[in-house]
């Protein structure tokens, strides 16, 4: 067994590992750990008790109380939960504690392995200004600027006119995005550093900045290195990070699209050289902006990525075995000459949140979870399955959805595909704005900078496609396959009382909203030898539709198409080939006075606290009056008189939380009796 110490570095073979994060970096970690005989230990919050990274864990220890701050956070209790396992060894994952260098300290100095970087690379990389001062060193290009320690104004005014608008103003210890400002032209720069300056203090509790020049057509590339405790240090390709939200990534993918052999080999050895400058060891990234055919240093990530598995993807290799056998105090796996790649991998990251609400985090019980198969290039990280739910205390990533294709147009054909299968009821996804941006052009020519988001937003979050008719029979076939499911066996879709019987034929209609329009189309029996058809537009076609485990197939006039199909409550998200559709399903069988908007009453939207009230039962009211406002995720709702005539009674008063679908106020109309 050797011990190895060096430069803040603790590397030694252990055989009982601690996960100090959770979700599905903790599952993924718990799964190779296992592969390779290492028992596992779990923390978790109370918002935590029963998830998948406490249940896939050989052991489990509570941490304290929901927020991060009183759990995950918790250098001590994580020690101590180390300890009392007997684990010899803590991995970090990302976020949380995993770059942070009173935390690995606290590892070594209590004689636990951390899977990690020696202290002194976390403290190098861990200010952007401190790195490029170290790159600037060896030779590394960096982004014309200014990353000095002189915070004047003045100072940082000349900087600022000598570098030339625009420019970016980043905090020094930032990450996440935040405290990163755009300045046009001069005169927004004191302005703009004094609101960098605040929030990174705020968020980092430190304030100083540097200085960028803004590349206004970048694309994010960044290498995977790694280095191992006898100073051997290598990098497996590299990833492009483009598609991007507000500077957060979004759709990953390895190689990158548009690099040339020779800008890939110098990217590489750029990368290297960083890791090698700081004695680097472990997994680590090095991130680049490149514009034309240059690229920049940005900065230098000391830990596991989120995207790591579309370089395991393309290579063949599994990064977390990498870490634990360096932590081990091995060599790495592989020497450079050795490490290949092979097709096109890309990752999308699958949230709750809502695109149509200025991407909101959505919380809620998952209800309904069914994920593409995982076999053929097709892999899913994710700690949820169906009965969870989603809390404001974490970040709300569900799932990453990895695939491999042999070339780029075919992973994301697949990738596509896969989308198309993975469902999710309950709370509301980013699915369908993810599967119109792998269609987008530009991204299929592979031909993207950091801002093709932002500019495209309007047609990526709503999306432009009309209903076709196979659209229409895919939501007749939703709408049977759930009264299938909720009926009693052995009824056919004609039992419902006054359903058929038409001149011979039996016929059914089913209406649905979209946005203001309201669709519709008929079932027709048409006897023994023709079976069902679907009439649209007074066009009638054959229609089937199949339903299983996998998925539901639908038949139109002979042709088949999967399609995906989720309900929460009476709203139907339905994707087919076409596009994704948001419809309401009106059943004239069912008195819609559950809906917000209900004849004499009013349901809570989403589940929020009552602020405001502003009109008292027994009050008259007109049609559309505000009545109650409700605040849900920092949004306020404001609860509208569904009627003209009296609010009769509230069921809640301010301070009230209310889950969503409680009425909380019942009218009564005034009936025009002239
Ligand atoms: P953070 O650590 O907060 O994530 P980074 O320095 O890694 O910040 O930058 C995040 C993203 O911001 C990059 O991927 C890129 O899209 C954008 N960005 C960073 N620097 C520049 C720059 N100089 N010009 C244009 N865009 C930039």
């Amino acid at each position: 067994m050797s011990v190895n110490r060096l430069s803040g570095l603790l590397t030694r073979r252990f055989d009982k590992l601690l996960i100090a994060n959770r979700g599905e970096i903790a599952c993924r970690i718990i799964r190779t750990a296992r592969a390779l005989g290492i028992r596992t230990v779990a923390v978790y919050s109370d918002a935590d008790a029963s998830a998948q990274h406490v249940l896939q864990a050989d052991e489990a220890i509570r941490l304290g109380p929901a927020p991060a701050r009183d759990s995950y956070l918790r250098a001590d209790l994580i020690i101590a939960a180390a300890k009392a396992t007997g684990a010899g060894a803590i991995h970090p994952g990302y976020g949380f504690l995993s770059e942070n260098e009173g935390f690995a300290a606290e590892c070594l100095a209590n004689d636990i392995v951390f899977v990690g970087p020696p202290i002194e690379a976390i403290r190098a990389m861990g200010s952007k200004s401190e790195a490029k001062k170290l790159m600037e060193g060896s030779g590394v290009p960096l982004v014309p600027g200014y990353h000095g320690d002189a915070q004047d104004i003045e100072t940082l005014t000349a900087a600022a006119s000598t570098i030339g608008y625009p420019v970016l103003i980043k905090a020094s210890a930032g990450g996440g995005g935040k405290g990163m400002r755009i300045v046009s032209d001069a005169a927004g720069l004191v302005e703009a550093v004094a609101g960098a300056k605040r929030e990174a203090k705020a968020s980092f509790g430190d304030d100083h900045v540097l200085i960028e020049k803004y590349l206004t057509r970048p694309r994010h590339i960044e290498v995977q290195v790694f280095g191992d405790s006898q100073g051997n240090v290598v990098s497996l390709f590299e990833r492009e990070c483009t598609l991007q939200r507000r500077h957060q990534k979004v759709i990953e993918e390895a190689p990158s699209a548009k690099l040339t052999r020779d800008q890939r080999d110098s990217i590489q050895a750029a990368a290297r050289a960083a890791a090698r400058s700081i004695g680097y060891v472990g997994a680590g990234t090095v991130e680049f902006i490149a514009e034309g055919d240059a690229f920049y240093f940005i900065e230098m990530n000391t830990r596991l990525q989120v995207e790591h598995p579309v370089t395991e993807a393309i290579t063949g290799q599994d990064l977390v075995e990498w870490q634990l056998k360096v932590a081990f105090g091995e060599a790495l796996p592989l020497a450079q000459e050795l490490i290949t790649a092979t097709g096109h991998a890309f990752e999308v990251r699958i949230y709750a949140e809502d695109p149509d609400r200025g991407f909101l985090p959505s919380i809620g019980r998952i209800h309904h979870w069914r994920q593409p198969d995982t076999t053929a290039g097709v892999r899913v990280d994710t700690g949820f399955v169906e009965g969870d739910t989603i809390t404001p205390n974490y970040d709300p990533m569900l799932a990453k959805l990895v695939v491999w294709g042999p070339d780029r147009l075919a992973a994301l054909d697949r990738m596509a595909d896969a989308l198309t299968r993975f469902e999710i009821g309950g709370v509301t996804t980013n699915i369908a704005f993810l599967s119109r941006l792998i269609a987008h052009p530009l991204v299929r020519r592979g031909d993207m900078d950091t801002g093709l988001i932002e500019r495209d937003l309007t047609t990526l979050v709503s999306g432009s496609a009309d209903l076709t008719p196979p659209d229409l029979a895919a939501a007749v076939a939703a709408c049977l396959v759930r009264e299938d499911a909720s009926r009693n066996k052995g009824l056919s879709p004609w039992d419902r009382a006054g359903a058929w019987m038409l001149a011979g034929q039996r016929r059914r209609a089913f209406s649905f909203r979209t946005g203001s329009a309201t669709v519709g189309a008929s079932l027709v029996y048409a006897g023994q030898s023709k079976g069902l058809m679907i009439e649209i537009n007074g066009i009638a076609q054959p229609f089937r539709y199949f339903a299983s485990e996998a998925g539901l197939d639908v038949f139109l006039d002979g042709r088949k198409s999967r399609v995906s199909a989720v309900w929460d409550k009476r709203e139907l998200g339905l994707t087919t080939a076409n596009g994704t559709f948001k419809l309401h399903w009106i059943d004239p069988y069912v008195i819609e006075g559950t809906d917000s908007l209900g004849a004499d009453r009013f349901t809570a939207p989403m589940p929020g606290a009552v602020t405001r009230i502003l009109i008292e039962p027994g009050s008259p009211v007109s049609k559309g009056d505000a009545v109650l406002v409700i605040e849900a995720m920092k949004m306020e709702h404001t609860l509208r008189a569904p009627v003209t005539g009296k609010l009769v009674s509230l069921a809640c008063s301010v301070g009230s939380f209310v889950d969503e679908g409680i009425v909380l106020g019942v009218f009564e109309a005034i009936v025009d009796a002239s």
